[in-house]
């Protein structure tokens, strides 16, 4: 028989449930108690779902109440002492560790967290002491969660992040200079530990997970796989049998790396279907092969025949024994279930699965191989339909946006003259001063301005009150920077909810669910629109309210808007068409609200790519110069169509540019501004060196905390940038948008930033 998996199942609730309930213990409003029930109701309520659908092998040890990774790094012992010397509960120490605790005499900043992998979810890193040393906790979450789930009558397969990935996504904690991946000696005593209990409790197999095989790996890390799952294989049957499982890439050319004699093998056969053949070829004569054919990560329903055929190829190499038709990964990434969208047009709804209606795909392929498609020949024929009605759709296919796609020139990605030029009729209108100031976007959004947007959703007041009071706002935002007296105005961007989903609400070709939440981090989840159809841009989207900006500003205002490379990595994407041809579908819907500001009389105009440097393909070498070069072009696109004097800046929310300078160069962005506040200065030699010639705005003060920056630390921050950079080429601002700020340290803020300027202009 062929079994059926899923790789791990997201923990939120139908409702977010576990978002509200570990946010009401933050705040003090739940008992530590409540919480932990609640959090046993979810995982039981999930484990339920995907045994009700059908699913044979269902994870445990896939919940978390912060972070997965994290909670390994506690059961492991390897809580750096500034959190376990504070006295806190098991519960609460794990919090701290995840988003920093001030409370009772305790100040601890939260560890590092970074995106996990190419995804929008972000892990805790762990982070080791060149004296590290590791203990497994008396109550491991991984075997106390498998006997819950025994205990409801399921059995689960455990999930573990792997040795190897669990220390090469490390790092050594400030002021130590450990290699992780030296500890590994120490680390392994652990894990079999745990997986003997786990064994003696009853779990038959375990996944443990090793994703960073699809990385280009150091040596070291790469050469780790070997002894430590040679280690495993020599305790034999005193430990469950394990799958190593990889996603978010492919293994080939990491497959001398992959353990000889393991188990099982799980490769993601969404994303890289073509290594197939290749890792059939590669596992041992009796390995179990995890085939992961239903996508962990986009929220479309799978075409169950193209699985189905994918499962077959390797049964008939393996035989239905040896085969599990699986989730690509964890379906982490994908909302709750689609149950919940009671307002999405029915035709677009048939053509979505969320996590539970996954669940039952994955169920469904596993029947049709075991047993023959004629015993789900209706639901193989429902699917079929959905499939067929999605490529045929209305919807889907806009032969204006593909016509138009059709007849883009070489010159419209071009400016129509060179930067000297632009900049000097730039400066004959604009006449700005020496380091001229700015800020990123958005101000404060106020409780008064959500309450307004949800008053208006709900109908409460018309759309013509809102208007006004966005108005209002705008007007007010002018007058504080009239009296902050910068230099480029912005409107403040009160009328947005979040810069992706603001213009998907806009475009054409996209859809918007209701309960559709992710989680990002934490307690944190988003809502990413969907791209279901080709793009375009049926009316002026940013105009009216940048125009009435214009009509209340004595100084340059600039307009915003969120670059097509954001808009589509925020997005969830099509898997229809590539994503270049997405991200150029959004560039000319984006270019014409760029010319239309530009006529509005906007002669600033901005366009955010924060998300540029997240979608670099995980690895090296053609595949990043691929993205690199239709992500630059879809920038260009959407941004050549203006005169030389209207001025075009951009902004990006990182500082690592060193490996990624010659994309940010290929942008011809007159001004770049970048979150710079947090790294060393010395980055910014990389403009020297490559004699970089245009106008950037390194960030100032860092906008993620209250705290105010004092005038002289503004100082020093330039003084340093200007060792990097010449006077003509430095604008002053803040790192990013100010709207998770309150109104009075922003002012304070400022301030202080506009004086440091103007003492710099005086002086040169
Ligand atoms: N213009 C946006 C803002 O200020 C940019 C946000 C971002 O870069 N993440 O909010
Ligand atoms: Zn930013």
């Amino acid at each position: 028989m062929v079994q059926s998996a899923i790789l791990g199942f997201p923990r939120m609730g139908v409702n977010r449930d576990l978002k509200k309930a570990t946010e009401a213990y933050w705040g003090g409003k739940v008992s530590q108690t409540d919480l932990l029930a609640e959090a046993k109701r979810l995982r039981l309520a999930h484990w339920k779902i995907q045994k009700d659908a059908g699913v044979n092998i269902i994870p445990s040890n896939d919940f978390a109440l912060y972070d997965q990774v994290l909670c390994h790094i506690q059961d492991f012992g390897a809580v750096p002492e500034r959190y376990s010397s504070s006295n806190l509960d098991t519960v609460d120490e794990y919090f701290a560790m995840g988003r920093g605790h001030q409370k009772g005499g305790v100040d601890v900043p939260s560890l590092e967290m970074v995106k996990w992998f190419d995804s929008n979810y972000h892990y805790v890193k762990p982070t080791f002491q060149d004296n590290q040393t590791f203990k497994l906790t008396s109550n491991p979450k991984a075997v106390v969660e498998y006997n819950e789930a025994k205990e409801a009558g399921i059995d689960t397969r455990p999930v573990l992040v792997g040795p190897v990935s669990f220390l090469h996504l490390g790092k050594a904690d400030r002021g130590q200079t450990v290699d992780p991946i030296d500890l590994l000696d120490k680390l392994l005593p652990v894990y079999e530990e745990l997986l003997v209990q786990l064994k003696a409790a009853g779990a038959e197999t375990v996944q443990i997970d090793e994703p960073v095989l699809v990385f280009d790996l150091p040596a070291k890390s790469k050469a780790a796989f070997k002894p430590a799952y040679e280690k495993f294989a020599s305790l034999g049957d005193k430990i469950p049998k394990l799958v190593f499982t990889t996603y978010f890439g492919d293994i080939v050319h990491n497959l001398d790396a992959l353990p000889k004699d393991i188990y099982g093998v799980h490769v993601d056969l969404v994303r890289n279907p073509e290594q197939l053949e290749t890792v059939l070829g590669a596992i041992g004569p009796n390995a179990i092969f995890s085939a992961g054919v239903v996508d962990g990560r986009n929220i479309w329903k799978t075409n169950l025949k193209r699985a189905i055929e994918t499962a077959e190829t390797a049964i008939q190499r393996l035989g239905k024994d040896r085969v599990i038709v699986a989730t690509s990964s964890s379906l982490l990434h994908t909302p709750h279930t689609l149950a919940s969208e009671k307002k999405l047009d029915p035709e677009i709804a048939d053509w979505f699965s969320f996590a539970c209606e996954k669940a039952t795909e994955i169920s469904v392929i596993a029947k049709a191989v075991t047993d023959g498609p004629a015993n789900v020949r209706e639901a193989l024929e429902a699917n079929a339909k959905s499939m067929q009605a999605r490529a045929t759709s209305t919807r889907t296919n806009n032969p204006a946006v593909k016509d138009r796609q059709a007849k883009i020139t070489g010159e419209d990605y071009n400016r129509k003259s060179e930067f000297p030029v632009r900049i000097d009729q730039q400066q004959k209108k604009l006449k700005l001063p020496l380091f001229p100031t700015t800020t990123i976007g958005s101000f404060p959004q106020t409780k008064e301005i959500r309450l307004h947007r949800s008053k208006l959703t709900k109908g409460e007041i018309s759309i013509a009150e809102y208007d006004r009071f966005i108005e209002k706002e705008i007007e007010d935002n002018v007058k504080i920077q009239d009296e902050l007296d910068l230099d480029v105005y912005v409107h403040g961007e009160p009328e947005r909810n979040d810069m992706v989903q603001f213009f998907g609400e806009r475009f054409d070709g996209y859809a918007f669910t209701t309960h559709a939440w992710v989680q990002s981090y934490g307690s944190r989840c988003v809502r990413p629109p969907i791209i279901v159809g080709d793009i375009s841009r049926p009316a002026p989207m940013t105009v009216k309210e940048s125009k009435y900006a214009v009509s209340v500003a004595k100084k340059p205002m600039k307009g915003m808007l969120t670059g097509p490379v954001t808009c589509l990595r925020w997005s969830f994407p099509r898997d229809d068409v590539h994503q270049s041809v997405q991200a150029e579908q959004l560039a000319l819907a984006l270019r014409d609200e760029v010319v239309d500001l530009e006529k509005a009389g906007i002669d600033v105009i901005q366009v955010d790519e924060p998300a540029l440097r997240e979608g670099l393909p995980l690895r090296a070498g053609e595949e990043r110069t691929k993205y690199l070069d239709w992500a630059v072009k879809a920038f260009r696109l959407s941004t050549s169509g203006v005169e030389d004097a209207t001025q075009i800046h951009s902004h990006f929310c990182y500082s690592e540019f060193q490996d990624f300078f010659y994309a940010i160069a290929a942008l011809d962005a007159d001004v770049l501004s970048i979150e710079n506040s947090k790294s060393d200065c010395k980055l910014l030699k990389v403009f020297v060196d490559e004699a970089y010639p245009r106008h950037i705005g390194p960030g100032v003060y860092d906008i993620h905390s209250p705290r105010v920056p004092s005038e002289q630390e503004i100082k020093d921050r330039i003084e340093e940038m200007l060792q990097y950079l010449k006077p003509e080429q430095l604008w002053i601002d803040p790192d990013c948008g100010l709207k998770t700020r309150q109104w009075k340290e922003t002012k304070e803020a400022l301030t202080n930033m506009v004086n440091a300027a103007k003492y710099f202009r005086a002086k040169y």
